[in-house]
């Protein structure tokens, strides 16, 4: 389980994310990766081993938005290398996703997509959630609604960030069981997503904590939350001292 972190705002959401997994490199992790939305694409950038050689890659191959999500991998499913590593696309890359724990059903989950014409570019669990994030939203046309419906098909302990192309001024977390926590960061105008709070305490002490079983509509004002049925949470805002 490792480094999960977001940020959506009006600065450059690149930097803030390397950043903030720099902070969380103490849990350890063999690959690291990040993804934006840049002219309404999703542009992803990984790489195998450290942080230096992510930074290397976009030093290179230039990314930025105000929108992103990034994730320092411990391998669980396939090997450790940069086709493994988070983020992962959905089939028609529009949706994105990083995610601490593991799909414990993905074998199955893999084998029903793959009979439905479904192809996978990683060996990872966590592909399958890209690819039922993608299922979900052509029924429901709603990007927190098709996360919401996917917790439902897989098992297992989950800390999971989406973001789609459709609905770019928003960010969807929701935390499953214990694989590290989902911690929101309330800024002015601007919100950070962390699996653990040293990735983003220098910029806001304001934090809601998701509990295991529920899932947030994130976007620059703050956080919406519900429980996978779909009951609404008021979100309790800590302040970090
Ligand atoms: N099970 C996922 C993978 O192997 C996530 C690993 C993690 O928690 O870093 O890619």
């Amino acid at each position: 389980m490792c480094g999960i972190v977001a940020y959506i705002g009006d600065r450059d959401a690149t930097s803030i994310i390397i950043n903030g997994l720099k902070k969380l490199e103490y849990r350890g992790y063999d690959s690291a990766g990040v993804a934006l939305i840049e002219n309404g694409k999703i542009e992803v950038r990984r790489e195998a081993g450290k942080l230096a050689r992510l930074e290397a890659l976009v030093s290179e191959q230039p990314v930025h938005g105000n929108i992103g999500i990034g994730h320092t991998r411990w391998a669980t499913h396939g090997v450790p290398n940069q086709r493994n590593a988070h983020p992962h696309l959905g089939p028609s890359g529009k949706v994105v996703v990083v995610h601490n724990g593991i799909v414990e059903n993905y074998l199955t989950l893999r084998e029903e997509l793959l009979a439905e014409g479904g192809t996978f570019n990683s060996e990872t669990d966590t592909e399958v959630i890209a690819h039922l994030v993608e299922f979900e939203y052509v029924q429901t046309n709603d990007l927190f609604r098709a996360v919401q419906n996917t917790l439902k098909r897989i098992s297992g302990a989950h800390g999971i960030l989406v973001m789609s192309v459709d609905e770019p001024d928003k960010l969807v977390a929701a935390r499953l069981g214990n694989a590290g926590g989902v911690a929101i960061g309330m800024g002015e105008g601007e919100t950070f997503v962390a699996s653990d709070l040293p990735a983003i305490l220098e910029h806001t002490r304001e934090i809601v904590f998701l509990e295991s079983g529920q899932i947030a509509s994130i976007d620059r004002q703050g956080c919406n939350i519900e429980t996978i049925s779909g009951k609404k949470i008021k979100p309790q805002v800590q302040r970090i001292t």
